[in-house]
């Protein structure tokens, strides 16, 4: 047990993460963790991680447990009795961990919940069965549809990781697992406002020892730190250190990139995912759902008419966090040089009408009794509620309203 007094870095009250044991018996290809720990899996019993909870819980008032294992759920028998004494117990706490899509059913779910379970990480890697195949993770995607249901029904909230850029990756099996991901978005847009957090996308990282990395091994270039991955920031290293990375090639292939026509084409990707998409998917839903539609619903032909003008947020001087109202105009614009491209008098329709609903928002927070009235080319108030493009529509006034605090929108028939 760790005494959390002696880290002045936490917080009481914060969530913790407890070390739940190491190790994986599966072998994909991408992974470190086979390697590491030769695939032999180990566990800390229930009544161990039951010990070490109630430690924390009664010495620090700790409520919120992340426990950290390559596969937390394998061991079935292990998850149930550990379960158990956490429903035996009474104790109000919540804890997340690692799973496979193969890994869990709906029993266990349906105990893991009631046991406090609020969070559940899942590597899927790619949505495409064929590069299932040829980094070994072998999953069953069918099965994702079934247990984004379970996950539903039990009050437990997913993270979904996906990589691209595997060496074999054709742009169709990237296609599909943008697909994948714009998929999991339309099974949660209802479940929560935000979405954040529900996916992540990651560009390959050849790790030492992985059979990705022998498929590319003579073929690597040395990296400088790229805008934001971690596994390759050099900031910490010093000249000598990094003459050290630069010639062991073997040892910290992680510094190294593989330059494919693939690669390098979707080298901003993964940033445009994780940032830009998810924003727009949640401020513009049903702009970002037609315009979709009109690239012939792959996401990837719709990234590409982002494109030209990615750089400009990418590497203009604001940060993310910052101001989130800057960000978002950026996003705006962004999305703006797009809907233009588009040459729908719907779609275009529809981005303002969203834009607007934004800014009246956040506009109206403290104003009771403000009103506006604006006008559309289309019923964007339909096509807003039922998410379709109704391009023959007639022009409609809408009038904003604030109630309870919060934007109401109906039609203006003066
Ligand atoms: S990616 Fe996950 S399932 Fe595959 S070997 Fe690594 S830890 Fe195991």
């Amino acid at each position: 047990m760790i005494d959390i007094s002696l880290l002045n870095c936490v917080s009481i009250g914060d969530r913790i993460s407890i070390d739940a044991g190491r190790g994986c018996p599966f072998g994909c290809s991408f992974c470190s963790a086979k390697m590491m720990w030769e695939r032999s899996f180990r566990i800390k019993s229930a009544n161990r991680l039951y010990q070490e909870i109630l430690y924390y819980y009664h010495e620090y008032g700790i409520t919120n447990y992340g426990l950290e294992h390559d596969i937390f759920v394998l061991d079935k028998k292990n998850v149930y009795a550990f379960c158990n004494l956490l429903l035996q117990s009474g104790l109000d706490i919540e804890w997340g961990c690692s799973a496979r899509l193969d890994s869990v059913d709906e029993d266990m779910l349906k105990i893991m919940s009631k046991a406090g379970c609020r969070r559940i990480y899942f590597g899927i890697e790619t949505g495409s069965t064929r590069m299932q195949k040829k980094i070994s993770k072998n999953l069953n995607l069918s099965k994702l549809d079934t247990i984004c249901d379970w996950l539903q029904e039990y009050g437990i909230i997913p993270r979904f990781s996906f990589i691209y850029g595997f060496p074999e990756e054709s742009y169709e099996d990237v296609d599909a697992t943008l697909n994948m991901i714009y998929h999991i978005y339309e099974k949660w847009r209802n479940v929560f406002s935000s979405c954040k957090g529900l996916f992540q996308l990651h560009k390959l990282i050849f790790y030492p020892g992985t059979e990705e990395l022998q498929k590319v091994s003579n073929r690597l270039e040395y990296v400088e730190n790229t805008h934001y991955d971690a596994s390759r920031s050099i900031d910490h290293w010093n000249n000598e250190e990094l003459k050290d990375i630069v010639s062991n090639v073997d040892i910290f292939s992680n510094y190294f990139e593989f330059k494919s026509e693939l690669r390098s084409k979707l080298k901003d990707l993964d940033y445009f995912f994780n940032i830009i998409f998810y924003n727009a998917i949640i401020y513009y839903d049903v702009t970002y759902k037609l315009l979709l539609e009109k690239s012939g619903n792959s996401n990837l032909n719709l990234y590409y008419k982002f494109l030209d003008s990615i750089d400009e947020i990418m590497y203009s001087p604001f940060s993310y966090c910052e101001s989130f109202e800057i960000f978002f105009k950026a996003v705006t614009d962004l999305l703006h040089k797009v809907v233009i491209k588009a040459n729908s008098k719907s779609i275009k329709a529809i981005f303002e009408f969203e834009k607007d609903m934004f800014y009246f928002n956040i506009d109206n927070i403290n104003v009771e009794d403000r009103r506006q009235i604006k006008k559309y080319e289309c019923d964007v108030l339909k096509m807003k509620k039922m998410r379709l493009n109704l391009e023959d529509s007639s022009e409609v006034k809408l009038l904003f309203e604030k109630c309870n605090n919060k934007a109401k929108v109906t039609y203006y028939n003066k």
